[in-house]
């Protein structure tokens, strides 16, 4: 492109709350046939709530108290699934936060009663701490496995969740699983009329996320995505998009920057989406101003717009 021509297109697309950081991105995004989508914060609204609390079978705890001690071994956590856990712990009536465990330090500020230790973060599979003497495991079905533990009754209830595209959150206390939080993140507005108009342009768009595969297909049904990977490991992203890009490939990957910044940069065009992370800003090639993901089909219109321009 002839610097005229990328500062006319660039000039369109701050109008459009778009940045092309560089003329090869500003021609790369139309070139793009794959159009590979992060699903969490990016599809979804990236605030999730807690829905469901489902006991195990002879699980001692009460519903109150798995969520109360949940919470506390979350609260140590970055993960939007913690925030999502202890917001709804932050509901529960004084009484159920004493018995669940803050024994003789109940203050009227309930955050003072989130306390674990020993807490561990495991990228992709969940945590462990310990709450109160007790030793918590918290994450996804892979983790539980990992675990040894079987998901017994849960899996049924799991899999009715995931359907209704709620991520399961599985709990073991003390190496018995007890229980399970349901945490839906509901679709953004305008997402599968954005992926409607990228597949009207002819792109082929794949959804990429550490999640549950049943709760990934869920979602990729609301908005229309047939090419979903999913229980994809934080580093493997970047693996995926490669997947992609297999048979010489243009693939744009579109992301929130939350766990996603390595996915960023192997893409051909990468592209951060608004309210995005500083490291996404940092590695992306297109940065869109808003978190509407209708501003990439508009990013790709207006790409092709340029290239057809100059030449
Ligand atoms: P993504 O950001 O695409 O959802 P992650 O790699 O961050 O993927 O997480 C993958 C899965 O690991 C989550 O869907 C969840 O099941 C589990 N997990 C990770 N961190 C936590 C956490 N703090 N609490 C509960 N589950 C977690
Ligand atoms: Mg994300």
């Amino acid at each position: 492109a002839t610097p005229v021509s990328i500062m006319v297109g660039s000039g369109k697309a701050a109008q459009l709350g778009v940045l092309f950081r560089t003329g090869a991105a500003l021609e790369g995004l139309g070139r793009a046939n794959v159009i590979a989508l992060d699903k969490t914060g990016t599809v979804t609204q990236g605030r999730p709530e807690v829905t469901d609390v489902v006991l195990a079978e002879g699980s001692p705890l009460d519903r109150d108290e798995l969520l109360r001690l949940t919470a506390a071994a979350e609260s140590s956590s970055e993960h939007p699934l913690a925030r999502a856990i202890e917001r709804a712990a932050l509901l529960l009536p004084l009484p159920s936060r004493e018995r669940a465990g803050v024994r003789g330090k109940v203050s009227d500020d309930p955050a003072q009663s989130f306390a674990a230790t020993d807490f561990q973060a495991i990228p992709g599979y969940g945590l462990r701490a310990t709450v109160e003497g007790r030793r918590l495991e918290v994450g996804a079905a892979r983790f539980m496995a990992q675990l040894g533990l079987s998901l017994g009754a849960l899996e049924t209830q799991a899999n009715a969740l995931a359907e209704r595209s709620r991520t399961p959150v599985f709990v073991a206390v003390d190496g018995v699983l007890s229980g399970l939080i349901g945490v839906a993140d509901p679709v953004r507005a305008g997402s599968a009329q954005a992926i409607r108009t990228l597949q009207s342009q002819g792109a082929e768009v794949a959804l990429i996320t550490g999640d549950a595969r049943a709760t990934a297909q869920a979602v990729a049904a609301e908005v229309g995505v047939s090419r979903v990977l999913a229980e994809v490991l934080p580093e493997g992203k970047a693996d995926a998009v490669a997947e992609l890009q297999a048979g010489g490939r243009t693939v744009a990957f579109v992301g929130d920057g939350i766990n996603d910044a390595p996915a960023l940069a192997r893409a051909d065009v990468g592209v951060a989406i608004g309210t995005g992370t500083d490291v996404a800003v940092e590695t992306a090639d297109v940065i869109l101003m808003s978190g509407d993901l209708r501003g990439v089909p508009n990013a790709v219109a207006l790409s092709r717009a340029t290239l057809r321009n100059i030449r």
